[in-house]
């Protein structure tokens, strides 16, 4: 089954079942500074969770565009991890609960008539209080006691404001996704991939209070959310989400551009993922007006780039690749998503001209270091200061592991601690020129409602780190 049928059998379903169908709201969060990306399906609709706005029909469903870089670390190396993915959602507003969505979520996973799983490979995990919940499952749904694990971290709780327990849905892979059950991880809901997440339903039922106790909610709320790659990897039974319809393009055309072959080389196939994950991410975000800067969203934009680039670089492209992708983005998501197409010129010139930046960002540090290093051997040093290599990063946007990897090409070592001191130091003069200026205050009052921060801390460790991304 295609992706995209797997996304209209969603809308479909629950249309049947009495819901309005919301077309997916921009990336960018509108009127909430808590958040600097839409990370969830419920996430453009807070209005009518917390009772601000009374939709039409308090029945809603979506396919939502969301960004979460807080599993950029995973991408390429879980097979289910994503920044840009698409989640399905569906979302009571004070109407049904608990009961309704638990008959609901079983008769689309296992209806043929719909994505038609194996029951027998479906398992759940329940707050253990949530007795009502663990009852649906057991007595309704018939699903036995074993395949309904109690969690404590199922509560769905975010300080003040509306929370409450949640269950989810797993779907067992098979033996071949590991297979080692006295492994603590091995069990729904631990850090495994043979059961894998599929489904997270909320039951929004209480209200955690300024006091810190918990009141039941008057309106209580359903708000799901589903992963449409992770229902695309187990309906085209394939390896991972990369190798479902929804990233092979992307995959196979970098491939052929770098003269590699996907599914040969882990470290390849991690890179080749990297880049599929990225130019998805980057070209809604520029679709969506986002453009490269140094601070907020603009900063991830180009950090998550930049990454692309260097995974490039490991594949042997040393020239601008990734707007050649984003046609391949649009052909895959344009018909849902028409932003990507319509705007395709737009994100291909935005890209491109970033990834010209930074080449000659990449080839004009090479060139100050073949001479830095060239002054250090000449002088018998084997070392390249500090001050040198912050100086690069600082004033040329060179990443510091480029220039380890310079170094050691070169019989070299950076100095490290050195460096580190050096850009102390610089934050430490910015912290002051901040403290002195009026305006500038203002702005970071502005800035601080960004959940990331906007400081610019550089590209050193642009594979590894995770301070930003
Ligand atoms: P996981 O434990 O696998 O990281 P999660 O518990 O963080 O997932 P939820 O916040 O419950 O995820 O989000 C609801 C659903 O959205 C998940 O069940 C999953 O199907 C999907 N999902 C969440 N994060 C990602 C991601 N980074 N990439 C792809 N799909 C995701
Ligand atoms: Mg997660
Ligand atoms: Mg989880
Ligand atoms: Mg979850």
């Amino acid at each position: 089954m295609k992706a995209s049928e797997i996304r209209s059998k969603w809308l479909e379903f629950f249309e049947e079942k009495g819901h309005t169908i919301e077309p997916s709201a921009s990336l960018v969060p509108h009127n909430d500074p808590t958040l600097l990306w839409i990370n969830a399906g419920m996430a453009p609709l807070k209005p009518y969770f917390d009772g601000r706005v009374k939709p039409e029909n308090p029945r809603i469903a979506n396919s939502q565009k969301c960004i979460r870089t807080n599993d950029i670390e995973n991408v390429g190396k879980t097979r289910r991890h994503h920044t840009f993915f698409e989640m399905l959602g569906n979302f009571s507003i004070g109407d049904y609960f608990k009961e309704e969505i638990i008959t609901w979520a079983w008769e689309f996973l296992t209806s043929p008539k719909w994505i038609g799983f194996d029951p027998e490979r479906l398992s759940v995990t329940v707050y253990p209080e949530d007795e009502e919940a663990y009852r649906y499952w057991n007595e309704k749904i018939g699903l036995p006691a074993e395949r309904i694990i109690k969690l404590e971290d199922n509560f769905w709780d975010i300080g003040e404001g509306p929370c409450g327990p949640c269950t989810e849905i797993f779907y067992d892979r098979g033996e071949a996704y590991g297979n080692d059950m006295s492994d603590p991880e091995m069990y729904p809901g631990g850090e495994n991939e043979r059961y894998l997440e599929v489904w997270n339903l909320v039951f929004s039922q209480f209200n955690h209070n300024k006091d810190g106790s918990y009141t039941p909610l008057p309106n209580k709320n359903i708000d799901t959310g589903a992963g449409l790659e992770r229902f695309a990897s187990i309906l085209q039974d394939v390896n991972s989400n990369f190798d479902t319809d929804l990233f092979q393009p992307m995959i196979q055309k970098t491939a052929a551009m770098a003269g590699v072959k996907y599914n040969e080389d882990l470290e390849k196939d991690i890179a080749l993922k990297v880049i599929a994950d990225h130019i998805r991410t980057v070209t809604f975000a520029v679709g969506d007006g986002v453009l490269p800067s140094n601070e907020g969203r603009g900063y991830v934009i180009r950090r998550l780039l930049r990454r692309a680039v260097r995974y490039g670089k490991m594949l042997g492209l040393d020239r601008p690749f990734m707007y050649d992708l984003v046609e391949t983005v649009g052909d895959v998501m344009g018909g849902y998503y028409p932003e990507v197409v319509d705007k395709r010129d737009f994100i291909v010139k935005v890209i491109k001209t970033e990834e010209e930046r930074f080449h000659e960002t990449l080839s004009d540090g090479l060139a100050i270091l073949a001479e830095i290093s060239e002054r250090a051997q000449a002088a018998g040093q084997t070392v390249i200061s500090g001050a040198d290599a912050f100086k690069l990063y600082d004033t040329y946007g060179f990443p510091f592991d480029l220039t380890e990897d310079y170094a050691s090409e070169h019989g070299l070592t950076v100095d490290r601690e050195g460096f580190d001191q050096a850009m102390q130091e610089q934050r430490d003069r910015a912290r002051a020129a901040r403290q002195d200026n009026g305006s500038m205050k203002i702005q970071g009052g502005a800035l601080s409602e960004l959940t990331v921060k906007s400081e610019f801390v550089g590209y050193n460790d642009l594979v590894t780190e995770s301070k930003v991304l």
